[in-house]
């Protein structure tokens, strides 16, 4: 089913997941799946590597396991900015092969020193994904992305994606909701009216927040700094109050009348079921 046609009927609460390494056959693997399954999410997201570091082209191979063996609607990522052609030609190959209906096409990192081949943006790949049959998400940024300096650019360039044929959007991960009800404010008066789901990433330890910090410039609210000071030292008490804060989160983001809400899972079906637990 494609994922535009799941926004008709609901807000749907999703999981992203990425390719584990190793087999695809390892129980690690299945396990995760099993066990998000029975949370019953409307799609499970499968990233994509969009670097050399192998283990892309198992994204749509997952997608098509998601939906066959666990009877979950699936969306594969795929990245265009480290690809040429030919790369890009065997992509959507694959995704049309394990039968995959919805795609999250993103521009991807940039590996340093690498150059720009077919695609720069990522409404670039949509424009191209246009008559493959794929329903077509694509990534958002209530902060902004952090190389593009001038907001009011940044959502021109989200209002081209939607332009190029998105029909729905993710959010990149936040912890202050009232910076992503600022920019569906902004992203409503731009004209983007596709659905816009936010997604939240539970912090589970401070490690993870510096690097999310620094690779995508979230910012960090007084909550969220207090939690980290008061359980510096305690890493399992760290967790469960990142736990409790992102059901907190995404509670008034449903209040709120988010059009969704998109986990970042992480590969650890315990975090997801806590906060499902928690939403329950
Ligand atoms: P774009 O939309 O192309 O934007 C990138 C930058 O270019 C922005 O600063 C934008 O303002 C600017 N820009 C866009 N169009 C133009 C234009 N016409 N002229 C000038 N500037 C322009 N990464 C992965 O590698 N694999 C994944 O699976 C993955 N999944 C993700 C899922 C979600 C929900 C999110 C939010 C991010 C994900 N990412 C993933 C990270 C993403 O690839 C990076 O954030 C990347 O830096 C930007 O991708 P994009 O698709 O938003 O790029």
């Amino acid at each position: 089913m494609k994922i535009a046609e799941i926004f008709k009927q609901k807000r749907p609460v999703s999981f992203e997941i990425f390719p584990p390494k190793g087999e695809l056959s390892t129980e690690s693997f299945h396990q995760t799946l099993s066990a998000l399954s029975t949370l019953g999410p409307d799609y499970i997201s499968v990233t994509c590597s969009a670097g050399g570091s192998g283990g892309r082209e198992r994204t749509a191979e997952l997608a098509g396991i998601i939906r066959t063996q666990y009877g979950i609607e699936s969306c594969a990522h795929l990245t265009c900015v480290n690809s040429d052609a030919q790369m890009l030609r065997e992509d959507v190959q694959r995704l049309h092969e394990h039968g995959v209906e919805n795609v999250l096409a993103l521009r991807g990192d940039v590996i340093p020193g690498a150059q720009a081949r077919v695609f720069r943006y990522a409404s670039q790949l949509m424009e191209n994904l246009r008559g493959e049959g794929f329903c077509l998400g694509g990534a958002c940024y209530p902060e902004g992305h952090i190389e593009c300096a001038d907001p009011a650019e940044d959502l021109r360039h989200l209002y081209e994606k939607q332009q190029a044929g998105a029909a729905f959007l993710v959010t990149q991960l936040f912890f202050d909701n009232a910076c992503f009800y600022r920019f569906i404010e902004k992203a409503r008066a731009a004209g983007i009216t596709i659905p816009v789901t936010p997604g939240i990433m539970p912090i589970l330890s401070k490690a993870q927040i510096e690097r999310m910090i620094f690779t995508c410039g979230a910012s960090l609210p007084a909550d969220i700094i207090r939690i980290l000071y008061r359980y510096e030292n305690d890493p399992e008490s760290l967790k469960q109050a990142g736990i409790e804060y992102a059901v907190r989160q995404i509670l008034d983001l449903q209040r709120g009348g988010a059009d969704g809400i998109h986990i970042y899972t992480m590969n650890r079906p315990q975090i997801a079921m806590q906060i499902m637990e928690g939403l329950r």
